[in-house]
C-alpha cells in the first residue's frame, strides 16, 4: 500500500532504536515506519539484529535508546518503557510468531488459541472457543482443535501459533523466520496462510529467507546488517538492483544455498 494514501498514524513508528547486550551493540539507531496494510520483509545475515528488532517491537526486549510508537501510542521512549498494565494492553496490538512455534505443550490446539483472549481479554469460554474454532478453520486446522502440540507436524504447529496470535486481534503481526524450522515440504502450507492474511490487509513485518514470498507479497524489503538498515525498497529494486555491496553479498549467499 502507498504510505502517502494511508490514513492515520503508522502502525509502527521507530526512531533511533538502540539496543545492546553488555557492550555488544546489536541495534544501532534503527528508523522504520510500517503503515496500515503494509507488508515489510526483513532480510539480512544471521546475527544482524533481526530478531532483537522484532522483540523490541513487542516489548520482549527493552531498548536503551530511541522510540517505538504503536498506532500513535508510545511504547518506549529513550529507555523509558510503559508500566506493566499499559504494556500488556499495547502488546495485544502486536502479534508475534516465532521460528520455534512456542505453543504451550500441555494445552490442546484449541486451548492454545483461547488462552490469551480468556486471560487477557476476559472473554467467556464459549465466546473464546467459538472464535478459536473459526481461526483454526481459517488456518486449515478445524479438524485438529483437540490435538495436542506433540501430535502435530511443524507446519500444523506453526499454523496453530498463527491462529493463537490472531486471536488477540492484533493491529500488526510480526513473524520471526516462521518457516525456518520446518521440513521443506511443510513450508508452503504456512506461507499460504500468511498470504491469506496479506490478502485480508493484515499489516505484517516478516523476517524470512523465503525470497519468492518476499518478491510476491512484500511492499518493502529491508536489509539489515550489523545492527543497522543497509537499504530498503520495493522487492524488485532490492533483488534486481541493490545499491549496497552488503545486500549483493547477502543475496548471493542465500541464492547459492537455495
Ligand atoms: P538475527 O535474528 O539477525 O540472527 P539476533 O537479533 O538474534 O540476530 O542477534 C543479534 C546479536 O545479538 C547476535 O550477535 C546475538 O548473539 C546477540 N544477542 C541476541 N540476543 C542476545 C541476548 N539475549 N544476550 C546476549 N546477546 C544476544
Ligand atoms: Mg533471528
Amino acid at each position: 500500500m502507498n504510505p502517502m494514501t494511508a490514513e492515520g498514524p503508522p502502525i509502527l513508528r521507530i526512531r533511533g532504536l538502540r539496543k545492546s547486550f553488555g557492550d555488544h551493540v546489536v541495534l544501532d539507531g534503527i528508523d522504520f515506519d510500517v503503515w496500515p496494510s503494509q507488508v515489510v520483509v526483513v532480510i539480512g545475515p544471521s546475527g544482524s539484529g533481526k530478531s532483537t528488532f522484532l522483540r523490541c517491537c513487542n516489548a520482549l526486549e527493552q531498548p536503551e535508546g530511541g522510540r517505538i510508537e504503536i498506532c500513535g501510542r508510545t511504547l518506549v521512549d529513550d529507555g523509558r518503557m510503559l508500566g506493566e498494565a499499559e504494556l500488556n494492553a499495547l502488546r495485544q496490538d502486536v502479534g508475534m510468531v516465532f521460528q520455534s512455534f512456542n505453543l504451550f505443550p500441555h494445552l490442546s490446539a484449541l486451548h492454545n488459541v483461547t488462552l490469551g483472549p480468556r486471560k487477557l481479554r476476559g472473554l467467556a469460554r464459549a465466546d473464546a472457543e467459538a472464535r478459536a474454532r473459526a481461526l483454526l478453520d481459517k488456518v486449515g486446522l478445524s479438524h485438529k482443535a483437540d490435538a495436542m502440540p506433540a501430535s502435530l507436524s511443524g507446519g500444523q504447529k506453526q499454523r496453530v501459533a498463527i491462529a493463537r496470535a490472531l486471536a488477540m486481534e492484533p493491529r500488526v503481526m510480526l513473524f520471526d523466520e516462521p518457516t525456518s524450522a520446518l521440513d521443506p515440504e511443510l513450508v508452503g502450507e504456512v506461507l499460504q496462510v500468511m498470504k491469506l492474511l496479506v490478502s485480508e490487509g493484515m499489516t505484517m513485518v516478516v523476517v524470512t529467507h523465503e525470497m519468492e514470498f518476499a518478491r510476491e507479497v512484500a511492499d518493502v524489503v529491508i536489509v539489515m546488517d550489523g545492527g543497522g538498515i543497509v537499504e530498503s525498497g520495493p522487492p524488485a529494486t532490492i533483488f534486481r538492483n541493490p545499491t549496497q555491496e552488503r545486500t549483493r553479498g547477502f543475496l548471493q549467499a542465500v541464492l547459492m544455498r537455495a
